[in-house]
C-alpha cells in the first residue's frame, strides 16, 4: 500500500513538470487525479476545466457537484473511489487533438497500472474512445453502450470497463440527465 502512493507521488511530480504537448503553456495546475489509491472503482474522465486547473483537483463546480451526487446515486463516496482524466492539463475546448491524447495517456495507463481497479467508469466519449481502441473493444455510440460492462484485461489488469455519459453532458443538455440518473443507479447492480 505505501508502495502504490509512494509510485502514484512519483508519477505525479512527472506530470506536475510534464512539457510533452503543447498544452502545458495553459496549464495553472496539472490535475493528475486523486482518492483512494486502493480503491477498486476507478473514473476516468477527459480533462481539466477552468476550476480543475486552478484547484488542481478533478471534478470541481458543477460538475464536480453532479458527480458526487450521481456516486451516492451508486452508493459511493468520492473518497472510495480514484478519479482521474484522460488529458492532465487544462483543456479549454474539450477537444483534445490526437497527438495530446498520445502525448499523455501513458500517464494515465501507468495510473491504472499501479492502482489495478476491478471496474473502470469511463465517462464521456473522449474515455471510452481511448480505452476501447487499446482493448481492441468494438465502436459503438454511447447510447448503445451506455451502463453496460465489458470485460478487459492485460498483463497489469483484468478489469470490468463500463461506458457512462459526461456528467457534463446532463448540465449541457437538461434532457440527458433523467437518463444519467437511472444510468448511476443501475451501476450499482454492477459494481
Ligand atoms: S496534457 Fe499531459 S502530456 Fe500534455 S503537457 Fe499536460 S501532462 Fe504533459
Amino acid at each position: 500500500m505505501v508502495q502504490i502512493k509512494t509510485d502514484l507521488l512519483k508519477l505525479k511530480e512527472h506530470v506536475e513538470n510534464c512539457k510533452k504537448c503543447d498544452l502545458w503553456k495553459g496549464r495553472n495546475k496539472a490535475v493528475f487525479g486523486e482518492g483512494d489509491e486502493n480503491a477498486e472503482v476507478m473514473l476516468i474522465g477527459l480533462g481539466p476545466g477552468y476550476n480543475e486547473d486552478q484547484q488542481g483537483r478533478p471534478f470541481v463546480g458543477a460538475a464536480g457537484k453532479l458527480l458526487d451526487k450521481l456516486l451516492a446515486l451508486a452508493g459511493l463516496k468520492r473518497e472510495e473511489v480514484y478519479i482521474a482524466n484522460v488529458i492532465k492539463s487544462y483543456l479549454p475546448d474539450n477537444k483534445p487533438k490526437k497527438e495530446q491524447i498520445a502525448a499523455c495517456t501513458p500517464y494515465l495507463d501507468k495510473q491504472v497500472e499501479i492502482i489495478k481497479p476491478k471496474t473502470i467508469v469511463l465517462l464521456g466519449n473522449v474515455a471510452v474512445k481511448y480505452v476501447f481502441e487499446k482493448f481492441k473493444l468494438p465502436k459503438a455510440p454511447m447510447r448503445d453502450i451506455h451502463v453496460k460492462p465489458f470485460s478487459v484485461a492485460s498483463l497489469f489488469l483484468k478489469a470490468k470497463v463500463i461506458p457512462m455519459y459526461h456528467p457534463a453532458a446532463a448540465l449541457r443538455n437538461p434532457g440527458l440527465r433523467s437518463t444519467i440518473e437511472e444510468d448511476w443507479e443501475k451501476i450499482k447492480d454492477v459494481l
